[in-house]
């Protein structure tokens, strides 16, 4: 079932060690099928040297194993509130990397601050507010989704395509899981370069014109960045 799509979660669970993200267990990627209504993920504990494409776990809109034998994500409800929620993505990365993470612990947005933050991001990555005891003692994956979801009420999830939960780590999406993870390894880019700007010159300035330049040269109807698609 979904041979090709665990396939492809599994390679960018993979990518996410290749790219200094993740270590030890510490991360995961999920992809959703629109059609099928079904996430397939990462499974929980197995380290990702170990791993195998067949581990894949498939689980149904409410988190039921529809296929795999190994427990599904630790983090699958929050994979599944942000499918939900955002019906523009197709699949959610998840990790602890070094610096997307010293912003979430210093719970701090990281600042647009210059073009290539502005390639892929639509303004500042935004980061959550603490959950309350009361979320962290119920259902925390849920609601540490519903936190992520109550962020982005007024910002668009495909502009920014990524967030900061406070005190853990960044969650990153999607339309596809390459699309997901090249997104997640430039949140972590910017993390730094914004971190080492901010060192040098406490109130750097960035232009609006540049960031809607850069951002809708890349995204949307007027794009023209890269080559044109070659129609079949
Ligand atoms: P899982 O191995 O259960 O996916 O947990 C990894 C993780 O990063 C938890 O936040």
């Amino acid at each position: 079932m979904l041979e090709k799509l665990k396939e492809s979660v599994y390679k960018e669970n993979i990518n996410l060690v290749k790219h200094g993200l993740v270590i030890f267990t510490w991360g995961n990627v999920s992809a959703f099928d629109r059609e099928k209504g079904l996430m397939v993920i990462k499974p929980s504990g197995i380290p990702f040297n170990e791993m195998k494409p067949g581990q894949m776990v498939v689980v149904d809109k409410k988190g039921n194993v529809v296929e795999g034998t190994l427990n599904p994500s630790s983090d699958t409800a929050t994979h599944l509130i942000l499918y939900k929620n955002f019906p523009g993505i197709s699949a959610v990365v998840h990790t602890h990397s070094e610096w997307a993470t010293s912003w979430a612990q210093a719970g701090k947005d990281i600042p647009v601050l210059g073009t290539p933050h502005a390639d892929y991001f639509y303004g500042d990555i935004p980061c959550t507010r603490k959950l309350t005891k009361k979320e962290i003692e119920g259902d925390y994956e849920l609601e540490t989704g519903n936190v992520i979801v109550e962020t982005f009420k007024k910002i668009d999830p495909m502009r920014i395509p990524g967030v900061l939960v406070h005190s853990h780590g960044p969650f990153i999406w999607g339309i596809n899981p390459e699309n997901a993870l090249e997104n997640a390894v430039v949140l972590e880019q910017i993390a730094k370069v914004a971190f080492n700007t901010l060192l040098i010159e406490k109130n750097p300035e960035f232009d609006k014109k540049l960031l809607d330049k850069h951002f809708f040269r890349k995204h949307g109807e007027d794009a023209y960045y890269g080559q044109k698609k070659i129609k079949n």
